[in-house]
């Protein structure tokens, strides 16, 4: 839009001019450009938009007190003129709900929309709406759960039309003032019954209960304003997420209606399992197979970790499933940031498969140890015994 004109310039009114003034002028200028009255004159729809904003600050006397010192920038950030800013849609008949409230405002509504006026509840239909989120799953693998990755991900959204930026009406052209609800988006019938007057109120079915009818089409769009896209987005995954991880990505959602602001994306994150390691919270486990001989003597074997192999100490005689804690060779906390442990499980495996010579010593070994070979073993013979006796 061409730089805003002066709000007294619009109303063709001086600066001191008294509230009485005003309101005459306005009247003056919404009856000449009421777009019910020039549906032949593009520009009139323009015109009578800048005088309800103008007349809507201006009859607001702590508004116009504002304008008067600080000029638009002092309706520049939201304030009253919230929901219609950037707003093709918008102008003056967002920004006069947003205002609201004045006395003179109920004055206008009453003289057009037959004392329509307008509820803070309907205003819902017609005002901005945020965007739908949107939900994506990808799947992620173990180490990029473990140190974080970025993913890009395919979603399929509703945009704002980059050829009417949103408003559905093409080029050149400017949505109308639905004829049937006079722009309020909604339809008033009056019945008489036995209890007095009833009005019902419902949804303009003409307009949907936007309060605009786009005559001229967007091609592009075909006048819905929005059109659906494909979008590649690249997401950064964090270190530590896990399987069932929902990451928010804010904004990356459908486009806002109305000038309301986008929703978010919801990406769930599934990781596929490991071959090797498992996984419990920022714990990571996994299972080492030693032999017999590595078991009762100890060892020093090499155990894989997400960092890279360390070497381990196996304590002489260790015991099946005998778990040793490798500490900081876990997953790192979202929530913390300290790293978890690995936990590896000791899994002692009994020889198959043994040649005549292996056998020969076995049998030499079970010899030098007599019946019993360990304490343990002992204890267990004694109870046996004790239990037959
Ligand atoms: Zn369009
Ligand atoms: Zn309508």
């Amino acid at each position: 839009m061409a730089e805003k004109r002066d709000y007294y310039e619009v109303l063709g009114v001086s600066k001191n001019a008294t509230a009485d003034e005003l309101k005459k002028a306005y009247h003056k200028l919404a009856r000449k450009y009421h777009p019910d009255l020039n549906k032949d004159n593009p520009e009139a729809a323009d015109k009578f938009k800048e005088a309800n904003e103008a007349y809507s600050v201006l009859s607001d006397p702590q508004k116009r007190a504002a304008y008067d010192q600080y000029g638009h920038a002092a309706f520049q950030n939201g304030g009253g003129a919230g929901p219609g800013a950037g707003n093709p849609f918008g102008g003056g008949f967002q920004g006069f709900g947003g205002f609201g409230g004045g006395e003179g405002m109920d004055d206008i509504f009453n003289m057009f929309f037959g004392g329509a006026g307008r509820g803070a509840g309907r205003r819902a239909d017609n005002g901005p709406r945020q965007g739908a989120d949107l939900r994506m799953d990808t799947q992620i693998t173990f180490e990029e759960a473990a140190f974080g990755t970025e993913k890009k991900v395919t979603v399929n959204r509703e945009e704002e039309c980059e050829t009417c930026h949103g408003s559905g009406a093409a080029p050149g052209s400017t949505p109308e003032t639905c004829p049937d609800c006079h722009g309020t988006g909604e339809i008033r019938v009056t019945q008489n019954s036995l209890f007095g007057q009833v009005v019902n109120v419902r949804s303009c079915p003409k307009c949907h209960g936007t309060g605009k009818i786009v005559t001229h089409p967007c091609k592009d769009c075909y006048g819905k304003g929005r059109v659906k896209k494909r979008r590649v987005l690249t997401v950064k995954i964090p270190a530590g997420v896990d399987n069932g991880s929902r990451l928010r990505v804010a904004g990356e959602g459908e486009a806002g209606i109305r000038g309301g602001r986008p929703g978010d994306l919801y990406v769930y994150l599934y990781v596929k399992p490991h071959k090797f390691f498992g996984r419990e919270g920022t714990t990571v486990t996994c299972e080492v197979p030693i032999n017999i001989v590595q078991a009762t003597l100890g060892a020093e074997i090499e155990v894989p970790t997400l960092y890279g192999q360390v070497k381990v100490k196996i304590p002489e005689g260790t015991q099946p499933n005998k778990i040793l804690r490798l500490k900081g060779k876990g997953i790192v906390s979202l929530r913390t940031g300290q790293k978890g442990d690995q936990m590896v499980r000791i899994k002692v495996v009994i020889p198959t498969g043994l040649s005549d010579t292996q056998k020969e010593a076995l049998r030499k070994f079970g010899e030098a140890s007599g019946t019993a070979i360990n304490p343990e073993e002992k204890s267990f013979l004694n109870k046996i015994k004790d239990l037959f006796k």
